[in-house]
């Protein structure tokens, strides 16, 4: 049975990789779970970018280990808001300075879209996987999904900009939803879907 690597140190992205996996007979691990222990530096300018330079680096610190039966899988995301001109893209994991600080990142947003109406607070979630195997056969595709960034927070479930943001086909905000509906209708679950025909021609080799 083939390993799905998961390069991610982000918890709540390895559960939702895990969930809309599962049905795959295959095993998957986190990084911690494989013990790489690596914080790869994002260089790119694009999710497509970083998503590829996390799933090369990883490439190469499992060869060397000698791990084999192996597929990789990245994903670089972020959130842009058109009134920002795309930002935070890229950058949403460090918005406001610090690498992974939610609440401060929120903060940030609301500051910057403080007394814009809501109809020009469009934004899209996007999130780029990169996939690479044990032969360095490689693949990368993107999945979004929009919504708009509303004012308060509301919803205590997902993590990041998921409580700031809406989504009016269900009137929920992402923190709002069980993570069956979130990943039903996420970036991340959109990309991974189209990956999936990718995973399974793999698996079965
Ligand atoms: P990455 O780990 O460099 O891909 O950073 C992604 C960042 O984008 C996260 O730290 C979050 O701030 C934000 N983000 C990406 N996907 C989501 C999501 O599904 N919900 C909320 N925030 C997200």
């Amino acid at each position: 049975m083939k390993d799905i690597i998961l390069a991610t140190n982000n918890e709540h992205k390895v559960k939702e990789f895990k969930d809309i996996l599962k049905n795959l007979p295959v095993n998957i691990y986190s990084l911690k779970e494989v013990n790489v222990e690596v914080d790869v530096e994002e260089t790119g300018t694009t999710f497509i970018e970083n998503s590829k330079i996390k799933v090369q680096s990883i490439y190469y610190i499992l060869k060397e280990k000698n791990r084999k039966d192996f597929i990789i899988l990245a994903d670089d995301s972020g959130l842009m808001v058109e009134y920002l001109n795309g930002d935070p893209g890229i950058y949403s994991a460090r918005y406001a300075g610090e690498h992974g600080n939610s609440e401060e990142n929120n903060k940030k947003l609301l500051l910057k879209l403080k007394g814009v109406p809501y109809e020009n607070r469009r934004a899209k979630f996007v999130s780029a996987i990169a996939l690479m195997d044990d032969e360095a056969r490689f693949t990368v595709v993107e999945g979004e999904v929009y919504g708009y960034i509303i004012e308060d927070y509301r919803g205590g479930k997902g993590f990041g900009y998921d409580p700031l943001f809406y989504f009016p086909g269900r009137n929920k905000t992402f923190a709002e939803m069980s993570e069956e509906e979130k990943n039903g209708l996420s970036h991340r679950g959109k990309a991974l879907k189209k990956l999936k025909i990718e995973i399974e021609k793999l698996v079965e080799l």
